[in-house]
């Protein structure tokens, strides 16, 4: 894990400001949720994490150093999409040792490591399934198990959780809250749900318009939101 640093990070897209100066320091082992309507930035502020997006400026760290050039398989960060798209004709056990395949890494190496993923997430039954064989909350841990398998220095999520139906989101808010507090791995997690950011994140960051507009524990931003926008965001009474 590593901490990661934006300083006064901007994007310009075709003469379009999206992030107009961001700057944020996120601790080794931090849960941070990035929340604010749609269209404020949060995707593309995570896909220059990712390196998936240049910078326009500013700069980018990760434990103590500028990545803004290094390209987005050397940053060993881990980004969990909505849509986790797992390799249909591969089973659970070849999904999830896939990353370290393209590594090169020896067979034995990498069933040892499948099979430590999959006892972490509780996957181990499953291993000899295909994709189409799992519910929608077993695809989900197969997708995360993905994320960890090559033990990133800090995961990314872009709204993991908005396809599945209310009962499920409410399990995978704990598992990956339970991931969470065993594996300490930086995490900067992106969210419509104001209750997903509430009880998942150590901090909330609200964005606005390519702006941070607050920075807090959820309990700073529900008793002292800074503004009005905040207050109706976080869902506080002020
Ligand atoms: P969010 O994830 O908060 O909904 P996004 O980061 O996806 O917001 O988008 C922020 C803004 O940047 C939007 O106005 C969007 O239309 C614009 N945008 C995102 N990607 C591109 C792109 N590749 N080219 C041009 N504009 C883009
Ligand atoms: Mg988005």
């Amino acid at each position: 894990m590593a901490s990661i640093a934006l300083r006064q990070l901007r994007k310009h897209f075709e003469g379009h400001d999206v992030l107009k100066g961001i700057s944020l320091d996120i601790a080794e082992g931090e849960f941070v949720a990035l929340v604010g309507p749609s269209g404020c930035g949060k995707s593309t502020l995570l896909r220059m994490l990712a390196g998936l997006e240049e910078v326009s400026s500013g700069q980018i760290v990760l434990g103590g150093q500028v990545i803004n050039d290094v390209p987005p398989r050397e940053r060993n960060i881990a980004m969990v999409f909505q849509n986790y798209a797992l390799y249909p004709h591969m089973t659970v056990a070849e999904n999830l040792g896939f990353a370290l395949k393209l590594q090169r890494q020896a067979p034995a190496a990498i069933a040892q490591r499948v099979q430590q993923v999959a006892e972490i997430l509780g996957l181990e039954p499953l291993l000899g399934r295909l994709p189409a064989q799992l519910s929608g909350g077993q695809r989900q841990r197969v997708a995360m198990g993905r994320a960890i398998v090559r033990e990133p220095l800090a995961f990314l999520f872009d709204e993991p959780l908005s396809n599945l139906d209310a009962k499920l989101r409410v399990q995978m808010r704990t598992e990956i809250k339970s991931l969470h507090q065993r594996l300490r791995t930086t995490t900067v997690y992106v969210t419509h749900d104001q209750i997903e950011a509430m009880t998942m994140a150590d901090r909330i960051v609200v964005m606005r318009d390519g702006v941070i507009e607050q920075v807090g524990t959820p309990l700073e931003l529900y008793d002292r939101p800074r503004n009005a926008f905040v207050a109706q965001f976080i869902g506080s009474p002020a």
